[in-house]
């Protein structure tokens, strides 16, 4: 049977994740290494957010843009060399408007460090072609789910679809939290990984009425859209994994999300399984 490439979603957590691997760099590193090898890697990350319309990364050598400040010299001295792939990007420009979404191709941009941080571990030879595609500055729940739908057709061409956000991410107690993470960093990490495991789509679209702390984990909902892009790519039957990755600054939970499509019959009803 032939069955559609898996997908991630990824916390990139602070810059510095790209020189200090800790729980999560390691797991990011050991999933590359399993999943098989894909033509291709597209990635969206809230580093790269678009008025009016989404845009394609269609350079054939993206850049790696260094879109922080005051952080140590290695930080900027980081090159992520991976080719662009412009035929794909053109293809994701027709698959977005088919779906409905003003897109164009963007032939300067390069990749963030949501994206290429990440990329680091997750394929560190930086020889698979990468396309980044933007966020649309509006988006919420709901059309951030709806955008990954748009994307789903790409896993049927040995495409890697990587959303990269942040499980959690108050920026705001970046330095007054416990080292080893906030009690509530800990509840709504778990409420997600909870959540995604019963596939409670509708809880998880309203989580600032359901999930615990909800303000407090995500002042603004910009990097825990990207988990709405994956499970729209998901699908309707998924399995997900998680890869804990714990707390670093004691308030940006480090956990990351593997999707990938489950036979359906796993999802009947148990007593039609065993019935008869
Ligand atoms: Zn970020």
């Amino acid at each position: 049977m032939n069955t559609s490439f898996p997908l991630l979603f990824v916390s990139h957590g602070a810059p510095m994740f790209a020189i200090e691997p800790g729980l999560a760099g390691p797991k990011l590193a050991e999933l590359g290494r399993e999943l098989p090898r894909p033509d291709a890697i597209v990635i969206l990350s809230p580093h790269w957010m678009t008025r009016g319309e989404v845009s394609v990364t269609a350079s054939t050598a993206p850049k790696t843009i260094h879109d922080f400040g005051g952080f140590p010299d290695a930080l900027y001295e980081i090159d992520y060399p991976a080719p662009g792939a412009p035929a794909l990007a053109g293809k994701i420009v027709d698959m977005l408007g088919q779906a409905g979404w003003k897109s164009r191709l963007d032939p300067v941009r390069g990749l963030d460090h949501g994206a290429w941080v990440p990329l680091l571990y997750l394929a560190p030879d930086a020889d698979i072609p990468v396309v980044q595609v933007s966020m649309p500055a509006t988006l919420d729940t709901r059309s951030a789910w709806n955008l990954g739908q748009a994307l789903r057709p790409l896993r049927d061409m040995n495409v890697l679809i990587v959303a990269s956000g942040s499980l959690t991410h108050n920026l705001y107690e970046f330095r007054g939290a416990t080292p080893h993470g906030a009690d509530y960093v800990k509840q709504f990490a778990a409420w997600t990984a909870q959540t995604l495991q019963t596939g409670d789509i509708e809880q998880l679209l309203d989580y600032r009425q359901y999930a615990p702390s909800a303000e407090r984990a995500h002042p603004t909902d910009e990097h825990y859209l990207p988990l709405f892009i994956a499970l729209g790519a998901a699908g309707e039957h998924y399995d997900t994994r998680v890869l804990e990755g714990g707390v670093t600054y004691g308030v940006l939970a480090m956990d990351s999300y593997l999707f990938s499509s489950a036979p359906a019959a796993e999802h009947e009803p148990a007593h039609s399984i065993q019935g008869a």
